[in-house]
């Protein structure tokens, strides 16, 4: 097995040491065009409902620890231990208590295992669009998730025809509302169809990738267990046990396309959930300064555009979506 995956690694490695000729292939020329067009689509609309992008932050004393197992950059900030951002969401609830409705195209930095190398849907360096709204439910946050998806998809098939017929892809058009399903729903649904798996963690990716080719077309998951996610996720208060939380799942086994929820923001409830989950608070001095001063109660979600790239251009390995692509465990440019 191990001999199987560092063979594996070498041929990815070999592939991607030439990453900077790939850019030169029509193939490359088409994704690159689709991802450009569906940002486009995505700031559009989401200029036209009110919110404002902004430039964000890449570097600081903390980042998101709710990162799914992969490990955060750690490098010394003038004899100070800083991380490169794993996502933005801590920068999000500070800009959205002056701004309302903002958003980020966020680059993040996760070390993922080395397995992921295989997943065909991981990278170690990727792009967020990640936006956050004040005074927002998660509901409100799902109706735009799907709508921003729909925008998305719906213009790429509009205006790059000859792109996605290059790529050999019939992408369906896309109709709000998607399905909602609770996070005891899936389980079950993945027993009826012969995957058990544990209450109260995160769904593996291949489980995931499972519900992705099953359901048949984009749907939600909701209400996660307090386990799986990280601090900032609210418990529902009527719900003990129970976020106020969503991932969006593309269909045809491309898995996740965004997570989000509702967050909690009150200082005593997010030092309790912090010493729960492990983390320090001391390394958050300036979060929890902010939150005890008080922020608005907000909702957001981030999706990621490699990902986005992937299922538009129906791709195999995410990886193809990206200029010079890093790979977990993989040197190359
Ligand atoms: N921070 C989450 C992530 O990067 C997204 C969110 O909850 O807004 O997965
Ligand atoms: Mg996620």
């Amino acid at each position: 097995m191990e001999t199987e995956v560092s063979l594996e690694l070498q041929r990815l490695s070999q592939q991607l040491q030439q990453s900077w000729k790939i850019v030169r292939t029509p193939r490359m020329k088409a994704i690159l065009k689709i991802q450009d067009i569906a940002c486009d689509a995505m700031r559009s609309y989401l200029r036209s409902e009110g919110f404002i992008e902004l430039l964000p932050p890449i570097i600081g004393p903390v980042t998101d620890p709710g990162i799914r197992g992969a490990k955060q950059v750690t490098f010394d900030y003038y004899g100070r231990e800083y991380k490169v951002m794993s996502s933005a969401i801590l920068y999000k609830q500070a800009a959205m208590s002056g701004l309302g409705k903002i958003f980020f195209m966020s680059p993040n930095v996760r070390l993922e295992p080395i397995d992921s190398a295989f997943t065909g849907r991981h990278l170690v360096e990727f792009v967020q669009l990640d936006l956050e709204i004040a005074e927002a439910t998660y509901f409100d946050a799902m109706s735009v998730a799907e709508r921003l998806l729909c925008e998305a998809v719906n213009t790429v098939r509009d205006t790059c025809q000859s792109e996605l017929e290059y790529l050999n892809r019939n992408l369906p058009r896309l109709t709000p509302p998607f399905k909602k399903l609770t996070y005891d729903e899936t389980l079950e649904y993945l027993r009826v169809n012969g995957v058990k798996m544990r209450y109260g963690i995160e769904i593996p990716w291949d489980a995931e990738q499972l519900l992705s080719k099953l359901v048949g077309e984009p749907f939600f998951i909701i209400d996660y267990p307090r386990g799986a996610r990280g601090f900032y996720d609210r418990e529902d208060e009527k719900r003990p046990g129970i976020l106020r939380d969503f991932d969006l799942i593309y269909p045809e086994g491309y898995g996740e396309c965004a997570s989000g929820a509702e967050r909690e923001h009150r200082y005593e409830k997010v030092l309790a959930r912090m010493k729960e989950t492990g983390e320090d608070p001391r390394k958050y001095s300036w979060y929890l300064e902010m939150l005890r001063e008080g922020i608005p109660p907000s909702a957001g979600f981030g999706i990621g555009i490699e990902r986005l790239t992937r299922y538009l251009c129906g791709l195999e390995y995410v990886w193809e979506a990206r200029l010079c692509p890093k790979l977990a465990g993989i040197h190359s440019p």
